[in-house]
C-alpha cells in the first residue's frame, strides 16, 4: 500500500533555498572556518618564533652554566618523578634535586655528575677516569730535548742532578750515601721554560712525563682534589713500574699549596684536603725511588711552608726571565725551522731583535717568530724580513700592554 503523507511535496515546495543557495551558505561557513584556522596558524607561528627565541636563550644560558666551575657529585639513588639523590664529593653533603627526563634516563646510581651552584645536574661525568684524563697529561715519550731550551744552563744542571741522575745513576747516590732531594720546585715568571725543562729531563732519562695542572684540580673538579692527587700517584706508580721511572710535574702548585687561610669556607677546606693528600703522598714514598717529582709556580711567596720542608720540595730552582744571551739562544731555537726552510731574509739581525725584546719571556719570543712568519705569509713575501719581525715584536708588546699575554712579572 502506498501511503503518501504529502511531506515530500511540502519539502519541495518550502526549499527553493536548496541547491545554489545551500552551497553558497556552506561556502561562506567554510570560509569562516578557514579564516579562523588561518588566524590560529598565524598565532601558532608567532608562538613558535617566540619559543625558538626562548630556546636559543635557554641554550645560551645552559652553555654559560656549563662554563662555570662545577661541583662533582655522585648519584646515590634515582627517586621517582625525575628526582635524584646526590652526594657532593669533598664535603659529603647530601641532597635531592630534580633533573630533566633526558639526564634522568642516562644516569645510574654510582655515576658521577657535575652540578652547578644551584645544585642542578648540568652534565654526566661517568667514572673518575674521565676526570683523570682531563686534569692529567701523559707523554709516554716527551720529545723536548735540552737543545730546545734556550739559556738556563745552570738551572738545567741543578734539575738534572736532582731528578735525572737518581733515575739514571742510582748507584752513584748509594755509593756516596747521598740522599737526592725528593722534590724540585721551579719558580719564576710564566713562559720561561719550566715545563720545557721538566719534559727535557724526562726525555733524557727515558721515562714518561706526567703533568697535573694545580689550577684545574681546584677550580674545575671541586670536591675531587684529594682523590685526583691519589689517582695521580697511583698512575705514577703504575708508570714507574712499567718503565724505569717517571717524572711527575705539578704545574701551578700554588693553586693547591697556597698558605692555609682557614677562612672557614668549604673552598679553602677543599684546597687544604688536596694539599694534605699531596703531602701524605710525598711523605709516603722513597726518595731513592724512581718517581721523581717536580712542581712549578709563578708565586713562590704564596706557598705553604709545609710544602718546602725537607723531604718535600727541598730543592728550589729559580727560572728567571731570559737575559740577552739567553734571548739570543731562544731566538736561534725558534728560528731553526725558518732557517732550515731558507726563509730568513738577509736584513734580519738577531742581535737587533734581542735588544728590542728586553723583558720578553721565552714564550713571547716564540710568539714573535711565529707571528713574523704569519705576517710574511699575509704580505705574500718570499722570506721573513726585519720589517715582519719588528711588526711582530710590536704586536706582542701591544698584547702585553693590553693584558692579553699572560705576563705578570716585571
Ligand atoms: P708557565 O709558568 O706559564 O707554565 P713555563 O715557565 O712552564 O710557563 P713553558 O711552558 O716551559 O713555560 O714555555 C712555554 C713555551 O715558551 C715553550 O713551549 C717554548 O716554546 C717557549 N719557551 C719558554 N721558555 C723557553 C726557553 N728558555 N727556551 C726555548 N723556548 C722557550
Amino acid at each position: 500500500m502506498n501511503v503518501n503523507t504529502g511531506a515530500d511535496e511540502v519539502a519541495a515546495a518550502e526549499s527553493p533555498v536548496s541547491g545554489a543557495d545551500y552551497l553558497r551558505q556552506e561556502n561562506t561557513m567554510l570560509q569562516k572556518v578557514m579564516e579562523a584556522q588561518q588566524q590560529e596558524l598565524n598565532s601558532l607561528r608567532s608562538e613558535m618564533t617566540r619559543m625558538r627565541m626562548d630556546n636559543l636563550q635557554l641554550k645560551k644560558e645552559n652553555a654559560a652554566l656549563k662554563r662555570m666551575p662545577l661541583f662533582v657529585a655522585s648519584v646515590l639513588e634515582k627517586l621517582p618523578e625525575n628526582e635524584v639523590y646526590l652526594r657532593q664529593m669533598g664535603n659529603n653533603q647530601e641532597y635531592v634535586t630534580q633533573t630533566s627526563t633526558e639526564i634522568y634516563a642516562q644516569i645510574t646510581s654510582g655515576c658521577k655528575v657535575a652540578v652547578n651552584n644551584t645544585l642542578s645536574i648540568v652534565k654526566i661525568l661517568g667514572d673518575t677516569v674521565d676526570a683523570r684524563v682531563k686534569v692529567m697529561e701523559l707523554e709516554e715519550k716527551p720529545k723536548v730535548t735540552f737543545e730546545d731550551v734556550g739559556g738556563l744552563a745552570d738551572e738545567i744542571i741543578e734539575v738534572r742532578e736532582a731528578v735525572e741522575y737518581p733515575l739514571t745513576r742510582p748507584e752513584a747516590f748509594e755509593r756516596f750515601g747521598v740522599i737526592p732531594p725528593k722534590g724540585v720546585l721551579l719558580y719564576g715568571p710564566p713562559g720561561t721554560g719550566k715545563t720545557l725543562i721538566a719534559k727535557a729531563v724526562a726525555n733524557n732519562a727515558g721515562v714518561p712525563f706526567l703533568r697535573l695542572a694545580g689550577s684545574e684540580l681546584v677550580h674545575k673538579y671541586i670536591g675531587e682534589g684529594a682523590q685526583l692527587v691519589r689517582d695521580l700517584f697511583t698512575l705514577a706508580r703504575d708508570l714507574a713500574e712499567r718503565s724505569s721511572g717517571v717524572v711527575v710535574f705539578i704545574d701551578e702548585i700554588d693553586a693547591v699549596g697556597s698558605m692555609r687561610t682557614n677562612d672557614g669556607t668549604s673552598g679553602s677546606a677543599e684546597v687544604q684536603r688536596t694539599l694534605m693528600q699531596l703531602l701524605a703522598e710525598m711523605d709516603g714514598f722513597n726518595t731513592r725511588g724512581n718517581i721523581r717529582i717536580m712542581a712549578a709556580t709563578n708565586r713562590p711567596d704564596m706557598l705553604d711552608a709545609a710544602l718546602l720542608r725537607p723531604g718535600r720540595f727541598d730543592r728550589l730552582v729559580k727560572v728567571p726571565l731570559p737575559d740577552s744571551a739567553a734571548r739570543s739562544q731562544i731566538f736561534a731555537i725558534h728560528m731553526r725551522k725558518i732557517r732550515a726552510a731558507k726563509a730568513v731574509a738577509k736584513d734580519v739581525n738577531v742581535d737587533e731583535l734581542v735588544a728590542l725584546t728586553e723583558g720578553f719571556n721565552g714564550s713571547q719570543i716564540e710568539a714573535v717568530c711565529r707571528e713574523a712568519g704569519m705576517i710574511a705569509i699575509r704580505e705574500e713575501e718570499k722570506k721573513i724580513s726585519l720589517k715582519q719581525f719588528l711588526d711582530a715584536i710590536r704586536k706582542i708588546k701591544n698584547e702585553e700592554a693590553n693584558g692579553i699575554a699572560d705576563i705578570m712579572y716585571t
